[in-house]
C-alpha cells in the first residue's frame, strides 16, 4: 500500500510543470539466463535505455520536467553542457528538437575528425556545438547564456546532467513507477551515479514511499575526496525534498560504491568489458562502456565477492548510453 508520504509526494511531482518526450513506464524484467550463468540474487532490469528519445537514457526523465519548466517560463533556448559523448546532451537536442526550441551543447575537448556516437546523434538533431577544451562538465555554460540573451533569446541553462532539484523530482517519479511495477520486494537498486541527480531521486521517492530498498549509486566519476560526492548527492536530494514538500533522507540513506573506478571517467578496461559481454551473450542487452558497463560490472563483482546474496533480489537501473559503444570501438575489442 501507499504510504501517507506517498501520497503527497506524487501529488506533489503531478503539480510541477511536465512535458511529454519519451514512453513511460520502461519495462522491467528478471535476467534470469544472467542469473543461471552468474547464480547468486534474484536480479531484474529496469530498462530507461527505452525511453524512445533518440536512443532513450535516463536524461529523458529528466527533460521532461527540465522542458516543462523551460516552456513554462516561455524559453525558446536550451543549452547544457558535458562531455563530447555526453548522453545528456544528445538527449536534450532531441527534446529541444522535438519542442521547436534551439539547442546549444558546450562540450569538453576538440573538434576531431568525422563525428562519431552521440556526438554525430548531437549534430543530426541540429544542435549547435561549443568546444570548451578541458571544460567538460558545462563550466561555460552561464557565459554562454549571457551571450544569447544579449542576442535576443530566451535560454534556459541545464546544468550538467541534468542534476538541479527539478531534474533529480523525475527520479524520484521514476521511483513512485518501479513500486508500481514492483512493489517494495526489492533489496538493493544498483545505478550508475555520476552527476547524482538519478541516485538523489531515487533515494528521495523509496523513502518517500516507505519502501525500503537500499538505492545503490556506483560512482562514475574519479573524485578527490568520496565525501564530497557523498554531500553533493545528499544535499541535492533535500533540495528536491523542499522542492516537492515533502521529508529528507538523512545522510545514512545513502549507499555509494567506489571501489570500481579503476582508472576514471571513460576508460574502458577488463571490468566494463567483460560485464558488456556478459549480459550480451546472456539476455541480448547491450550496456555501454562508460556508466552502465561499470555498474553492472560492480554489480556481477558484489554476487561473486557474496556482498549480494541469494537472500537478495536486486533492481539494476539501466540508465541508457548505447550510443557510446561506438567511439569506444577500440577498447571494447581490445585493440586499443
Ligand atoms: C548521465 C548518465 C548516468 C548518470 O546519471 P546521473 O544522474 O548523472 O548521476 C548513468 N548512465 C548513463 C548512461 C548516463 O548517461
Amino acid at each position: 500500500m501507499i504510504g501517507g508520504g506517498g501520497a503527497t509526494l506524487r501529488a506533489a511531482l503531478d503539480r510541477l510543470p511536465r512535458r511529454a518526450l519519451g514512453f513511460f513506464p520502461t519495462p522491467v524484467r528478471p535476467l534470469d539466463r544472467f542469473r543461471d550463468a552468474q547464480g547468486g540474487p534474484r536480479v531484474w532490469i529496469k530498462r530507461d535505455d527505452l525511453t524512445g528519445l533518440a536512443f532513450g537514457g535516463n536524461k529523458t526523465r529528466k527533460l521532461e520536467f527540465l522542458v516543462g519548466e523551460a516552456l513554462e517560463r516561455g524559453c525558446d533556448t536550451l543549452v547544457t553542457g558535458g562531455s563530447a559523448q555526453s548522453n545528456h546532451c544528445r538527449q536534450t537536442a532531441a527534446a529541444a528538437a522535438a519542442c521547436g526550441m534551439e539547442c546549444h551543447l558546450v562540450l569538453g575537448g576538440e573538434p576531431d575528425g568525422v563525428p562519431d556516437g552521440n556526438l554525430l546523434l548531437d549534430t543530426l538533431l541540429g544542435a549547435t556545438v561549443h568546444w570548451a577544451g578541458e571544460h567538460r562538465k558545462g563550466e561555460t555554460i552561464p557565459e554562454l547564456v549571457a551571450g544569447l540573451e544579449r542576442a535576443g533569446r530566451r535560454p534556459l541553462a541545464i546544468p550538467y546532467g541534468g542534476s538541479n532539484a527539478v531534474g533529480a523530482a523525475a527520479f524520484a517519479d521514476a521511483a513512485c513507477e518501479l513500486y508500481d511495477q514492483l512493489g517494495d520486494r526489492l533489496t538493493h537498486v544498483v545505478v550508475a551515479s555520476s552527476s547524482g541527480g538519478t541516485q538523489a531521486g531515487l533515494t528521495l521517492g523509496a523513502y518517500a514511499l516507505g519502501d525500503g530498498h537500499e538505492v545503490v549509486g556506483v560512482c562514475i566519476e574519479k573524485h578527490d575526496d568520496g565525501r564530497r560526492f557523498s554531500r553533493h548527492v545528499s544535499d541535492l536530494a533535500s533540495q528536491t525534498a523542499a522542492l516537492l514538500g515533502v521529508a529528507a533522507p538523512n545522510t545514512e540513506r545513502f549507499t555509494f560504491w567506489s571501489d570500481h573506478l579503476v582508472a576514471g571517467y571513460g576508460v574502458v578496461g577488463d571490468l566494463e568489458r567483460d560485464a558488456i559481454a556478459l549480459l550480451a551473450r546472456t539476455e541480448g542487452v547491450i550496456l555501454d562502456p562508460v556508466y552502465t558497463g561499470r555498474a553492472f560490472g560492480a554489480l556481477v563483482d558484489a554476487v561473486r565477492r557474496g556482498r549480494l546474496t541469494e537472500d537478495d533480489e536486486v533492481l539494476f537501473w539501466h540508465t541508457g548510453g548505447g550510443p557510446a559503444v561506438f567511439p569506444h570501438r577500440a577498447a571494447l575489442t581490445g585493440q586499443d
